[in-house]
């Protein structure tokens, strides 16, 4: 077990104060909720709740801070300099913020340090290249004619994450926002605030005007709503669940707000009868177990050719049982407990109900006495028509299904609302390009799983969402596109 770092244990004894106008403020009303560790059940601090006043506090300084143009005509190299300097100062504490998102979050440390948070300081890199380089068009209309486009920032932007990438979900949006020159109000997952208050602190240091990014924490159903129905803020970026996707997007029509939204998905994971299953058989372990299976685009659905599923299931069923299950603060962990207690229930409850639909339960299913553990499952002999193989788990559960050909694994993979991501495994480049212009998602994986770049575009089709986060793609998400009409 690592030993926490003493700017951890500091920071967990002090009160979570909200980050406004850079100041840390408690709510107006004074209240609080607690953060828990999901691996032992304990609480780890008390946060401050934002209400609507305090909602109304943090967007007035948001839009005092675009129309000063402190942040948005200032100089891009200005606004890329601020951001590396945040960079900098994420991986001079990287050790902070990954056991602060281990301990609200339960992942593994060595995930953190390995993949999420390089992630996360990869994307501000990445868009505070960006705030140069995002420039408009002259268009060729006519010698009497000076035409040209110029790509404003949308203004006050209200970003709302989930809790199972905390500091990378936060990166995701606050990094291309600032490049085109947006003020920010984020409000983080009621169940993981640490490691956004962190940032909110790294950002003070860094010396970004006041107001520029302001950080508040609360529940959905309060602080959320209140952000959504702000007549001053311009544009929502939410990245959660479907349900939740679609009241936002109802709600902002009323202020004809900007809405980009990352929603869930039940992404198939689909063996091709060419395929390598030295490859496949982890490939397709790790795309539905990474951060226990708490991930929106998990090959949540993996299909295997009729004649090697008794092979591959039995693998996975090997692979499921080597599963290192602990506190995440373990290096030796590989899988840590699910987020919460709500969590834990929901995926226990869907595990009994694949077994009342009379799924096979080959492994797992179990949770451990203390903290909020699933032991890795896999189910096989799942019809496509059972709540496992219809809803998002969201958790580390393998539903296995044997297919016949591949025009009817695509149809398969294809019938279902969501539509995030797909893999495909296969040694046959042909039959990799067919399927994959086939499937309706919007990253499809060969021969490898959820892997993003801050270069790669990520997003959905269908009710997983529209925008796109990360990439070029990402900066219209925050711009309004102006044309200019100069009559010479
Ligand atoms: P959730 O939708 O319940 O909550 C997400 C965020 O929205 C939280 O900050 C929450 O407080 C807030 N929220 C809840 N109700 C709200 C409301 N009425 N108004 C405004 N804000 C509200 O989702 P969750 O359970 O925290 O996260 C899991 C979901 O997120 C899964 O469905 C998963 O697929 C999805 N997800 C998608 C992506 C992606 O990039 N597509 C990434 C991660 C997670």
């Amino acid at each position: 077990m690592i030993t926490l770092h003493p700017k951890v244990v500091e920071f967990l004894k002090e009160p979570k104060k909200l980050f406004i106008k850079g100041e840390w403020r408690e709510s107006i009303e004074g209240d609080t909720f607690e953060t828990i560790n999901p691996a032992t059940g304990e609480v780890l601090g008390v946060v401050y709740e934002a209400s609507s006043k305090d909602v109304d506090l943090a967007v007035d300084a948001a839009s005092k801070a675009f129309r000063s143009g402190e942040w948005s005509s200032i100089s891009s190299y200005e606004r890329s300099r601020l951001m590396e300097k945040l960079a900098g100062l994420m991986e001079r504490d990287i050790d902070i913020l990954a056991q602060l998102d281990t301990l609200d979050n339960g992942k593994p440390i060595k995930d953190m340090l390995t993949a999420d948070l390089p992630n996360a300081i990869e994307n501000l890199r990445y868009f505070a290249g960006w705030t140069t380089k995002h420039y408009g068009q002259t268009i060729p209309v006519s010698e009497q004619y000076l035409n040209y486009t110029r790509h404003e920032p949308v203004g006050v932007v209200g970003q709302i994450i989930p809790w199972n990438f905390p500091i990378m979900m936060a990166l995701w949006k606050i990094a291309p926002a600032l490049a085109t020159g947006c003020t920010i109000v984020l409000k983080p997952a009621e169940q993981t605030p640490l490691s956004a208050i962190y940032l909110g602190k790294l950002i003070e240091e860094a010396g970004f005007p006041k107001g520029v990014i302001n950080i508040i924490n609360g529940f959905g159903k309060i602080t959320g709503e209140a952000l959504v129905k702000h007549p001053k803020v311009n544009k929502i970026a939410f990245t959660g669940s479907t349900p939740v996707g679609q009241r936002i997007m109802k709600e902002a029509a009323n202020t004809l707000k900007r809405v980009t939204l990352e929603l869930g998905g039940k992404s198939p994971n689909i063996i091709l009868p060419d395929a390598d299953l030295n490859k496949a058989i982890p490939g397709v372990f790790s795309g539905i177990m990474v951060n226990q299976g708490q991930v929106c685009c998990a090959g949540s659905r993996v299909f295997i050719p009729r004649d090697m599923y008794d092979v591959v299931t039995k693998k996975l069923v090997e692979y499921a049982e080597s599963v290192k299950l602990g506190n995440g603060l373990d290096e030796a962990t590989t899988m840590g407990p699910l987020v919460s207690k709500a969590q834990q229930n929901v995926v226990t409850s869907y595990i009994q109900k694949g077994i009342e639909e009379g799924a096979q339960l080959l492994t797992g299913g179990t949770s451990p006495e203390s903290g909020f553990y699933v032991t890795p499952t896999v189910f096989s002999d799942v019809e496509d028509s059972m709540t496992i193989a219809k809803d998002e788990i969201f958790g580390p559960v393998v539903v296995a299904m044997p297919y016949d050909s591949i025009e009817e694994v695509v149809e398969r993979a294809n019938s279902t609302p969501y539509g995030l991501a797909a893999g495909i495994w296969t040694e046959n480049l042909k039959n990799a390009h067919k399927v994959t212009n086939l499937l309706k998602a919007g990253t499809v994986w060969v021969n490898c799983y959820n892997l993003t770049n801050a270069a790669v575009p990520f997003g959905g089709f269908k009710e997983s969402g529209f925008g796109r986060e990360m990439g070029s793609y990402a900066l219209s998400n925050y711009t309004e596109v102006k044309s200019v009409w100069v009559n010479l």
